[in-house]
């Protein structure tokens, strides 16, 4: 599909109310061929001929056709405002629900500003084509043409004469297309490039001021600003080459008339009467003349916005929903890693992993960083899809379950903590919003969350500041792992969750989890060795691979990587309660 015929799905849902907008500004357009005719007429018959009677009537038809004529444009530009306002509310509506359904992959690489631009300026771009420039294209083309036919049945040989600027007309309009192109494209980009800059800088204030790099960003901002308008003006700069260009022909017109039609009264092949019709038919002739180059400057504008936005529309996610998708609607939690391998960007993350778990059991998962820990999860959840090898939840892959169905199994407390800029108890039943509120206060008891919360001024009712400001780390990630508890999943992932929050409170939420259904199976990424020390199974990582896997005291026998990171944590203060104790202190 063509960005051109995707636009056009949006648009022929409103053929028909488009199509009686045009008939509206047909009649207008006819209306108007009328005045001339009246002034011709006011000349010839009233002033020349001395037929005083017929004024009054000639002034109340001209009264009648302005207050008809002021009717009809009000009904159009009501009938183009409201098209144009449906079709963006669709069509806003239609590109959002693609970007919900985008993969990992897709929001890695893309540019949060870009995505923001295709919503706002892109989006405006296309209402203001609706609302007003196809009427206004049509409206001038067909005055054109008319006032011309209506020119011919005046008299040909001047016709002919004025339609010499028409050839000149065409090769200049072909060549403002041509050179605009690139402009807008340009306009375009510069404004995405200026709006990330913008959000990015907004959504990043704290780290800017925390290293006091306001002056440093106010020059890469001018930048920015400096690119958005030279690349307007560079636009501007073509427009009013052009625009001057189509004034010209226009006054082409009235010098033709001038001279030609002067000529021809003088000899007496004209009247004059006809001389001021066809004078009168000279601004229609004119102002669409006038107005080509500023809209082929909305066209391109509108168009390069079509392609923009079409271009984000079209890609597709690789994580596909199956076709056949086995339902599933409560999953028992049973997960098996089978050789799985992934690669990203021609870079191997995942080296051959091999585990399996049994529903309810609970796994730890211990490696340095980078190791490809948070990878695993989102292998599981279907976030990205592996490269090689079968990730099966329930003895079955995780490509044929309903992708839906499987992620609503899964509560996940993300490593990077995302809040919304909601209260905190619409945070925590984001996944379950109409649940009871006991529901919502046992998950924060559970998560050790209802204490500072029921200390906050406003309580579960208080708003969370976006990206959660307003609330410490440790704050952030009880909330975070409450909301992944309410879900009451299958499968519980806590991705570093645990990381901010101290000893005394960590082990207050193990016991809790301790207390979960037993069909919930848990997933914990930690650097602490007394995170994940309980669990039935520890996975340790190291590049991308699992070097050890077992219990706890396997591990310790092993006297591996997991080892000497638990020597690292508690190793120093067994020796130091040693040593005190020698000491007789
Ligand atoms: P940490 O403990 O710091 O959270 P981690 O063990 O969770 O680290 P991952 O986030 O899984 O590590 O990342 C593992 C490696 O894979 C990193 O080197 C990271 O840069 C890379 N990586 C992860 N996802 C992608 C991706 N989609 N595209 C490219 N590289 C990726
Ligand atoms: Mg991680």
């Amino acid at each position: 599909m063509t960005p051109m015929k995707w636009f056009y799905s949006f648009l022929k849902k409103h053929t028909r109310r488009m199509i009686f907008g045009l008939v509206l500004v047909t009649f207008i357009s006819v209306l108007a061929i009328v005045k001339p005719i009246v002034s011709g007429s006011i000349v010839d018959d009233v002033i020349m001929a001395g037929q005083y009677e017929l004024l009054p009537g000639l002034i109340a038809l001209l009264l009648m056709i302005t207050i008809l004529r002021g009717l009809l444009r009000y009904l159009s530009q009501v009938i183009f405002e409201t098209c144009s306002q449906d079709v963006l509310y669709t069509m806003r509506d239609t590109v959002y629900r693609k970007l919900l359904q985008e993969d990992f992959n897709f929001y890695n690489k893309k540019r949060t500003g870009d995505l923001l631009s295709r919503q706002t300026g892109d989006m405006d771009a296309i209402r203001h084509f609706i609302a007003f420039v196809i009427y206004q294209v049509y409206e001038h083309v067909f005055i054109f043409l008319f006032a011309l036919v209506m020119v011919f049945t005046v008299n040909v040989k001047l016709a002919l004469c004025m339609c010499l600027v028409l050839p000149l007309a065409f090769l200049v309009t072909l060549s403002q297309k041509k050179n605009g192109r690139p402009c807008f494209q340009k306009i375009r980009e510069q404004f995405s490039s200026l709006n990330t800059f913008v959000q990015e800088n907004i959504s990043g204030n704290r780290v800017v001021k925390a290293f006091s790099k306001e002056d440093y960003e106010i020059g890469k901002f001018n930048q920015e600003n400096d690119g958005y308008r030279d690349a307007e003006l560079a636009a501007a700069e073509i427009w009013t080459k052009y625009v001057p260009l189509f004034e010209f022909l226009s006054n082409l017109l009235t010098l033709i008339l001038m001279l030609v039609g002067s000529i021809m009264v003088i000899q007496g092949e004209m009247t004059l009467g006809s001389y001021v019709t066809v004078n009168g038919y000279l601004w229609m002739l004119m102002n669409p003349l006038r107005q080509i180059g500023w809209r082929i400057n909305d066209i391109q504008r509108f168009t390069t916005s079509v392609e923009k936005i079409y271009a984000t529309y079209s890609e597709e996610p690789k994580v596909k929903r199956p076709a056949n998708a086995i339902p599933c609607t409560r999953l028992r939690g049973d997960v098996e890693f089978r050789n799985v391998s992934y690669s990203a960007d021609d870079e191997d993350i995942i080296h051959h992993v091999n585990f399996r778990v049994k529903s309810g059991q609970t796994v730890g998962i211990l490696g340095s960083t980078g190791s490809g820990k948070s990878t695993i999860m989102n292998l599981l959840c279907r976030f990205y899809d592996v490269t090689d090898g079968e990730v099966l939840v329930d003895g079955r892959n995780v490509k044929d379950l309903d992708l839906y169905n499987l992620r609503q199994n899964i509560g996940m407390a993300m490593q990077d903590v995302f809040l919304f800029s909601d209260t905190i108890e619409g945070n925590i039943a984001y996944s379950r919003p109409d649940c009871p509120f006991e529901e919502v206060e046992k998950a924060a008891v559970m998560a050790d969350a209802d204490g500072f919360i029921r200390q906050m001024p406003e309580g579960y009712d208080t708003i969370v500041g976006e990206r959660g400001v307003g609330l410490s780390g440790g704050q952030k990630q009880r909330i975070s792992l409450a909301r992944a508890l309410l879900k009451d999943p299958s499968i519980l992932i806590l991705d570093d969750t645990t990381s901010a929050v101290d000893m005394e409170t960590e082990s207050y939420i193990q016991d809790q989890l301790r207390t979960l259904d037993r069909d919930c199976t848990i997933f914990v990424v930690a650097y602490r060795i007394s995170s994940i020390k309980d669990s039935d199974l520890i996975l340790v990582l190291n590049d991308g691979r699992i070097v050890e896997q077992g219990t706890h005291d396997e591990l310790i026998k092993n006297n591996g990587y997991y080892a000497t990171v638990f020597r690292h944590q508690y190793g120093e203060y067994e020796k130091y309660v040693r040593e005190l104790n020698a000491s007789g202190k």
